[in-house]
């Protein structure tokens, strides 16, 4: 670190919340980017595999997202709902029309976890109860409401909640009496026990929230047909479905525009959340719901924030960009050939436990070598020398053992397999100083 990127740190440190996790023992700071490399303030250069925990999109100061920010920014940056806005109704026409949800409304908000608290009030006022459902191991943001639908307990730092949530199965499969079981014997128990605990709610409940794949659970999906089979019993009970796209949204799983439609069978879900890429980095924040779910609201409100004009100028030009040039087409080709690749690299070494994901959403779940159990240390170790050798990656899972790779979805097959020889280095690290130990 220069002297002037430590004592920034011991100013962060002095000023900012303990529980604002840094990455890295020497944390890094970021003074620019292009592309697909991001540059810190001592002039090193790195690949980077996690855009800013995927809120790079496309790609680092994408030219087609800076002239739209600075046109509107020198236009007019004054913002709040109370007047008519040429972008953010633009842009809710363009995201309506993606989110395959009839007769759509959108709500912008600034953040994924402010999109989720919209969704859930939505849903609490729509069907008159605070009871929701959501997932082990999930994670639904940082706001009261947020945290309180959030299973990963250790990003849940309260048990206190405005909201009634119950926890069911189908997450990750932890080390339960789950965990043995082949995907239908899972589906079918996960099933059984959601309508178990249904019996017990005499119709109460308002809402499942559910992530089509874990993000900060460590790039974990459920069995295909699992979220079918949930839907079918929530739908007999009339229960709202959330579906969490923070992640999975804008075609970064490859195969499909929204992490929902890779769950076969299963419909547009009753409200959706948006967030992280829409606006390469802006900060814009959204729910999309069928007009009778969003306007269940009584009384009057306005966002002050939510759907600023030159957060929607960026999300506009952004989104024109990823669809002009087929940007989900590259996650689904690029994501595969990288995906071979890291399990190729990674077959072999004990310190891998699998390699899983679809598109450009990968994790690699890291174990102690003999024993199968998760190794944050492992995690650790890797994520500091992939550092060292140019390159960052994130992570996540249970304790923290899974690297998360999401690079900007522009990614070119020279820099996946660039990318991937670069971790195959650090894990052969890891596992050689495993070895030693
Ligand atoms: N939902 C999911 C699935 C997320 O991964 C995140 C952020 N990691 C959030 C919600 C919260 O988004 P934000 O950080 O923008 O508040």
């Amino acid at each position: 670190m220069t002297h002037d990127s430590a004592s920034l740190y011991v100013r962060h440190q002095a000023v900012l919340p303990s529980w604002l996790g840094l990455f890295y023992e020497r944390p890094l700071e970021l003074t620019h980017g292009e592309g697909r490399h991001v540059w810190d303030a001592e002039g090193n250069r790195y690949l980077d595999f996690f855009g800013g925990i995927l809120t790079t999109m496309t790609a680092h100061a994408l030219p087609e997202v800076t002239r739209a920010v600075a046109e509107q920014a020198g236009r007019i940056i004054h913002t709040s709902t109370q007047y008519l806005s040429r972008p953010m109704v633009e842009l809710a026409e363009r995201i309506a029309a993606l989110s395959g949800i009839p007769d759509a409304r959108v709500f912008f908000t600034t953040s994924g976890t402010e999109a989720n608290d919209a969704a859930l009030l939505l849903a609490t006022a729509y069907r008159g109860s605070n009871q929701v459902l959501a997932m082990r191991n999930s994670y639904h943001g940082r706001s009261f409401s947020a945290i309180g639908v959030t299973g990963n307990t250790s990003w849940s730092p309260t048990s206190l909640s405005p909201l009634q949530t119950l926890y069911v199965h189908g997450g990750v499969r932890g080390r339960g009496p789950f965990a043995e079981l082949d995907d239908g014997a899972y589906t079918a128990a996960c099933v059984a026990d959601l309508e178990d605990m249904l019996q017990q709610t005499a119709g109460g409940v308002a809402a499942l929230i559910a992530e089509p794949v874990q993000g900060v659970g460590g790039f974990t999906a459920p069995p295909d047909g699992l979220y079918a089979a949930f839907r079918e019993v929530l739908t007999r009970h009339g229960i709202l479905w959330i579906s969490d796209e923070v992640q999975t949204g804008w075609g970064r799983t490859g195969d499909h525009f929204w992490g929902w439609q890779a769950h076969a069978g299963n419909g547009p879900p009753d409200l959706l959340t948006f967030a992280k890429g829409i606006g390469n980095g802006m900060s814009i924040g959204g729910v999309v719901a069928r007009a009778e779910v969003m306007n269940a609201l009584p009384a009057n409100s306005i966002s002050t924030f939510g759907g600023s004009p030159v957060t929607m100028a960026a999300g506009l030009a952004n989104l024109t960009y990823l669809l002009e040039h087929d940007l989900p087409g590259n996650a689904r080709r690029v994501g595969g050939l990288l995906i071979e690749r890291l399990r190729a690299v990674s077959a072999g070494l004990d310190v891998v436990r699998e390699v899983r994901g679809r598109g450009l959403m990968i994790g690699i779940e890291l174990v102690r070598p003999g024993t199968g159990e998760p190794s944050p240390e492992a995690a650790a170790l890797v994520l500091e020398t992939a550092r060292e050798r140019g390159l960052l990656v994130g992570k996540g899972g249970l304790g923290g053992a899974t690297l998360r790779i999401a690079p900007p979805m522009s990614l070119t097959v020279a820099e996946a397999e660039e990318g991937a020889d670069l971790l195959a280095d650090a894990l052969r690290t890891a596992q050689q100083r495993w070895a030693a130990a």
